[in-house]
């Protein structure tokens, strides 16, 4: 079961409940009726509630988290660093940009170091940019955050109980009302609600009850523990050329990876002052034994990653908590239905923390979800709509599934990952985020218009995927002292600054298509300068695919030099 040592599933201890807290609610058995119930008031739960209330100032809706608030900072949970389409979600769309900037630390992008077994960390081959790209992301403390969003739901006329746990829900099948029912310090509570959305994370009530379940091919585990310590890798060597790459002189605030054949560690500061540290790798080569304790870990490290664990060693007492995950990826056989019930985060599906989408999908399940309440309140029958949603959001979930099934054998691959990096965040960065930016996850005439173009990508991004195991298995894995710059690829900086801005609906459709022959202009200079490093490189399925008679045109505007290349800084 998929349960975190340090969480337990139910019934945890909790502290006194704090009156405040129960805005509109009152503090004996009670049978009140909502708009919408939310069970579970972690991230996805109380951004919906958010994002509800802004769309509809006249909604009712009432979450029920059974922790009480305020939560611990740092050592809370996992989820602390964004990428682009959660950043937006929690800024934008939901308005919280004052609380991010103010109180959570921003992110200078993602950072990788081909460091297995190495403690000159100057002398391996880097993955990062030199400077922020345009669109901003953000480092969250989940506790911070976490609280925050809670007296922020107050704030905008939430009903938040706290402390309080769900203890049934009883979905109606005839078109009535759904039913859940629920405890808070010894006294029951009973709720009827039109809508009732399962944001419980991995606990999961609705899927269980209903057998959703579905496991998928992707078998990795994680391990993560915080710090009360800043890990300023900045630091880890004095060599001035290599301090100078980046400006500001900051890679700390990057989530730095180091990266090694079938694993990552992630290094995530937090706005506390602690720094967020975790294993993740795939059992076939780290099995999970070799890591479940601390104690284990640092051993780990000693060998795989010595400076890290030079680092960690003399602060082992400034430990705040440690807990892992097996098999942590899940899917999910649905998550929205016309008979009013959700699943949204966790409670649903999960892919895998590498690239941060587990925010992500909080905001586009979310998205989904307020619509079908939007159509609902309008009157409109929600059975195409709700059907139509889930297989969008499903296939979403699907593609983004294949940059990490089978694939973390590239980790330790440098050659072979800094492309990789290249296609999935052009493939993101080109397609989701697109539809996210601009607005148009909903918009069903805009992605009928465009389904040539997104199947497309999708069987792009399959091929690329295979292609890029096939390349790996013959590299030679040379790990140069250089820094492959991402901001030095100005089609790569133009694509992120790009989400910024504003299209109409004609833009769009050209945007998309344009991504289309990006990606497919990437895919053709990836094959080809795999193939000049190392011609026994077949890739005879992906240039099939490059030559079908579904291929787009050139894009002529490009340069002819590889996408591929960036200025290379030698340390
Ligand atoms: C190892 C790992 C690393 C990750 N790293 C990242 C990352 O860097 N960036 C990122 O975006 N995502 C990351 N994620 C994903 C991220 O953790 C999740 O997307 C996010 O925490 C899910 O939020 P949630 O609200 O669904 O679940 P949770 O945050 O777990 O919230 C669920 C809430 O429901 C409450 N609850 C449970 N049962 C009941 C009940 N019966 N009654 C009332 N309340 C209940 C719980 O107390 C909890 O507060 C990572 C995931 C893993 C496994």
């Amino acid at each position: 079961m998929n349960v975190p040592m340090s969480e337990p599933l139910s019934e945890p201890p909790m502290n006194e409940p704090t009156n405040e807290r129960m805005h509109g609610v009152a503090d004996a058995a009670t049978h009140q009726h909502h708009d919408v119930v939310i069970v579970g008031g972690g991230l996805a739960g109380l951004s919906l509630a958010l994002q509800l209330k802004r769309r509809f100032a006249d909604i009712d809706v009432l979450v029920l988290e059974r922790r009480s608030h305020p939560v611990p900072e740092a050592a809370h949970k996992v989820g602390e660093s964004t990428v682009e389409i959660g950043a937006h979600y929690f800024s934008e769309v939901l308005g919280l940009k004052s609380h991010l900037e103010a109180s959570q630390l921003k992110k200078f992008g993602f950072r990788f170091f081909f460091s297995e077994g190495r403690r000159d960390i100057d002398q391996v081959t880097e993955i990062g940019a030199s400077t922020p790209l345009a669109v901003t992301s953000y480092q969250l403390d989940r506790g911070i955050f976490e609280n925050f969003l809670g007296e922020e739901a107050l704030r905008r006329g939430v009903r938040f109980m706290d402390a309080t746990l769900a203890r049934s829900i009883v979905l109606a099948a005839d078109g009535g009302e759904h039913r859940v029912t629920a405890e808070r310090a010894g006294v029951a509570h009973a709720f009827s609600a039109r809508w009732v959305v399962d944001a419980c994370g991995r606990a999961g009530l609705i899927k269980r009850q209903l057998g959703l379940a579905r496991p998928n091919a992707h078998t990795c585990n994680a391990v993560w523990f915080r710090i009360q310590s800043r890990i300023v890798i900045d630091e880890w060597s004095d060599n001035p050329a290599w301090q100078a790459r980046c400006t500001p002189r900051a890679r700390w605030l990057s989530t730095n990876h180091l990266v090694g054949n079938g694993y990552w560690v992630w290094l995530i500061p937090l706005a506390s002052g602690s720094h967020s540290v975790g294993i993740v790798a795939d059992p076939r080569v780290h099995p999970l034994e070799r890591f479940d304790t601390f104690d284990k870990a640092m051993a780990w490290f000693e060998q795989y990653q010595p400076r890290l664990f030079d680092e960690l060693d003399p602060k082992r007492h400034l430990l705040q908590d440690f807990a892992f995950f097996r098999n942590f990826s899940y899917g999910c056989k649905q998550v929205f239905s016309a008979e009013r019930w959700a699943l949204t985060g966790e409670a649903g599906l999960f892919l895998d923390p590498f690239y941060s989408p587990g925010s992500d999908f909080i905001a586009i399940g979310n998205t989904y979800i307020t619509e079908l309440i939007a159509l609902d309140r309008a009157g409109r029958p929600l059975g195409a709509h709700a059907q139509l949603f889930d297989q969008i959001y499903h296939s979403f979930y699907d593609s983004t599934l294949a940059l990490y099934t089978d694939q973390y054998g590239l980790f330790g691959d440098p050659e072979v990952l800094p492309a990789k990096v290249i296609w999935d965040y052009a493939y993101y960065w080109g397609v989701l985020s697109q539809l996210f930016f601009q607005n148009r996850l909903t918009d069903l005439g805009a992605l009928a218009h465009l389904r040539t173009e997104l199947a497309r990508c999708q069987q792009l991004n399959l091929a690329v995927q295979a292609f890029l195991r096939e390349w790996s298995a013959h590299s030679a894995k040379r790990n140069p002292a250089v820094m492959l710059d991402q901001a030095a690829l100005p089609w790569f900086a133009e694509l992120n600054r790009s989400l910024l801005d504003t299209l109409d609906d004609a833009q769009f459709r050209a945007r998309l298509r344009a991504s289309t022959a990006q990606l497919h202009r990437l895919a053709a200079d990836m094959l080809r300068d795999a193939q000049r490093a190392y011609p026994a490189v077949d890739g005879t399925a992906l240039r099939a695919l490059l030559q079908g008679p579904a291929a787009a045109e050139p894009d002529s505007a490009a340069p002819v030099a590889s996408m591929l290349l960036a200025e290379s800084l030698p340390a």
